[in-house]
């Protein structure tokens, strides 16, 4: 295993929904610590991309190398192997509390260990209104706190990457920056992210490098900032 070697790699990557051709000889890495946005509008693949790599589609073609192996198996397995899923739409549990809805996201075998307290006393200490909120019900949560309790969900495992999908979907300016202030600090503490959204300037804002997909091919990539100045990210996707 090289220590070179990027953290998560796809090659030529293809995934189908029966007739639907979703992805299409997609290439792409992620280095270690490294974050890495992938644009793209409404179907353009995003979402399946993550559900390759967590294992919860199975590609049609190419692979999928996680820490220099590649990655095969079920999505369980790649929990363990430190892959972190935060999907759309949160889907955290509306009739468990906050406290319960970081417990049930701890594996079987892990629960009433020491390291899964410290796992909740750190997801609360990165999230304190979480922890103010730990004994309210999933639903009367706002958006905002739903989504940090997505990701303080992903967290309980100990992702060495967490795959983020449209963390600021649904959610006012000013609570999507909040959310994107921790994602940033997550990164900080060293873990390496790959996150998928429709809001370019958000997602190049926070990557260091970035994809644009479309209709399943990456059209475009580079540093993030040379992302935001090239004239057909701005005239495609932010609107000017
Ligand atoms: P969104 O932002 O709307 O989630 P996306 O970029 O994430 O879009 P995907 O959800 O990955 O895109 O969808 C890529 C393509 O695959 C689209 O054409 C979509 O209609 C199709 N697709 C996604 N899931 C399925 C499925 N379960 N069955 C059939 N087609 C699907």
């Amino acid at each position: 295993m090289s220590e070179a070697a990027p953290l998560l790699e796809l090659r030529s990557l293809g995934v189908t929904y029966g007739p639907v051709v979703a992805l299409d000889g997609v290439s792409l890495s992620v280095g270690r610590g490294e974050t890495v946005a992938l644009v793209g509008v409404n179907g353009a693949g995003k979402s399946t991309l993550l559900r390759a790599v967590s294992g919860l589609v199975a590609p049609a073609a190419g692979e999928i190398c996680f820490d220099g192996a590649r990655l095969t198996g079920q999505a369980e397995a790649r929990v363990r192997r430190g892959i972190a899923h935060v999907p759309e739409r949160r889907r955290i549990f509306p009739g468990l509390t906050v406290a319960e809805n970081l417990d049930v996201a701890t594996s079987p075998w892990r629960r009433g260990n020491q390291s899964v307290a410290r796992e909740v006393e750190h997801v609360f200490a990165l999230f304190p209104r979480l922890a103010e909120r730990r004994r309210q019900l999933g639903w009367s949560l706002s958006g905002g706190e739903q989504q940090m309790l997505a990701i303080g969900r992903a967290l309980m495992a100990r992702p060495r990457l967490i795959l983020m999908d449209e963390p600021s979907l649904g959610l006012a300016p000013r609570i999507a920056e909040e959310v994107y202030d921790k994602i940033r600090l997550i990164n900080a503490e060293g873990v390496t992210t790959l996150l998928v959204e429709q809001n370019t300037v958000l997602a190049l804002g926070v990557a260091a490098r970035g994809y644009v997909l479309d209709h399943g091919r990456i059209a475009i990539e580079g540093p993030a900032q040379d992302l935001l100045r090239d004239p057909r990210v701005r005239d495609a996707y932010l609107g000017r």
